[in-house]
């Protein structure tokens, strides 16, 4: 925009410039002044009443053209403007440039405060109350669903190649057959229409997990590093024990609605964040010391139920422990059983006298379960 020059008066206390109401695009020709008495500035216009505007009030805006075109406006009017060809009046303002009084902004703080204070009530407090509840009423069909979703998200979020590809499962023919006799040996087990589907990934790590609607996912890093089917199966039936109890809808659920609130909050921008982060809370899963004193509770009792030493879950578990310490990050799940070595002699002396393990896979069949991936 071009201002015209229509000159100003360096001894008086008045200037020119020129006066955009914000609705119409030409400016109106403005003789400005300063009005002491009323302290406002009078901006008089042909064929208008003069304009009076509070000093107190005045704003000084950036000139967006990066000229030092000195550009002024009402703080409680966003349309208006006016526009002064010169600096000079501005020496008889009050600081223009000023933000806005500290009395505002103590509000506004305080707003900002009560809001997160909000998000926080309902990341921390309401969602997992709200999932405790829903995981409840949440139909089987609506579990699987999720259950399906999150393993999505969580073999994208593995890779680590940056190609964004998922995960591969691992699917040798003969190592899927094993996998399958391992399940339906423990099926028998389960409580009447649980469904329990397994998956292997192709990854090193040495863990397992769970997620809603009954998928028990292995890491081929902890197929490889078992080494007997017995321990596989007894990891699988801990990973059953918390289905049945619905630990990982109830887990699921709280991390789903804490991030679907930030989601909401910050948009999509945070989404892939959030989404590696929700699939790291599920894989290193740490429930309760009693969901997982629970889960060990009901692993032992359908290992001996279905004829299979249920000792071998805690030597397995007791192994990993010695080898990798117990902080490592993802055995975590693991390692941090409550008094496993306790559990371990526990669940020797539980033995009554006449259990006879029935074997569970052939040396051949083990072969294939371990070279799953390949
Ligand atoms: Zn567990």
């Amino acid at each position: 925009m071009t201002v015209i020059r229509v000159g100003a008066a360096p001894d008086s206390f008045e200037s020119r410039g020129l006066y955009f109401d914000g609705d119409t695009a030409v400016g109106d020709l403005a003789h400005v002044t300063v009005d002491e008495d009323a302290r406002a500035l009078r901006i008089g216009r042909m064929g208008f009443a003069p304009l009076l505007w509070p000093l107190d009030d005045l704003r000084q805006l950036p000139d967006q053209a990066g000229g030092d075109l000195v550009i002024l406006h009402r703080r409680d009017d966003p349309v208006a403007r006016l526009i002064l060809d010169d600096g000079l009046l501005l020496q008889r303002l009050p600081d223009v440039r000023r933000p806005a009084p500290l009395v505002r902004r103590g509000r506004l703080m305080a707003w900002a405060a009560a809001a997160l204070a909000s998000v926080a009530l309902i990341v921390f407090v309401l969602v997992p109350t709200m999932a405790d509840q829903m995981a409840d009423y949440i139909p089987p069909a609506g579990e699987r669903a999720l259950g399906a979703a999150t393993l999505d998200q969580i073999r994208s979020a593995l890779d680590e190649s940056g190609m964004g590809e998922p995960v591969a499962f691992c699917n040798a023919p003969e190592g899927l057959t094993a996998l399958e006799t391992l399940r339906a040996r423990l099926a028998p087990g389960l409580p009447e229409g649980q469904e329990i589907s397994v998956h292997v990934l192709d990854h090193e790590m040495i863990n397992a997990f769970v997620l809603p609607g009954g998928y028990v996912v292995f890491f081929r890093g902890l197929i490889q590093a078992a080494e007997t089917p017995e321990e596989v199966a007894a990891v699988f039936a801990h990973e059953i024990g918390h289905v049945v109890s619905r630990d990982p809808t109830r887990h699921a659920l709280r991390s789903a609605g804490s991030i679907g609130v930030l989601g909401l909050l910050f948009g999509d921008f945070a989404g892939g964040a959030l989404v590696l982060f929700l699939a790291e809370r599920l894989i290193e899963a740490s429930y309760a010391r009693e969901a997982e004193a629970a889960a060990d509770d009901f692993a032992r009792a359908l290992l001996m139920d279905t004829a299979i030493d249920p000792a071998a879950l805690g030597v397995f578990f007791d192994r990993l422990r010695r080898a990798f310490g117990e902080e490592e990050g993802f055995l975590a799940h693991f390692t941090s059983h409550p008094a496993l070595s306790d559990r371990i002699l526990a669940a020797q002396a539980d033995l009554p006298d006449n259990f006879t393990p029935r074997p569970l896979l052939t040396d051949p069949e083990w072969q294939s379960l371990q070279t799953i991936c390949n």
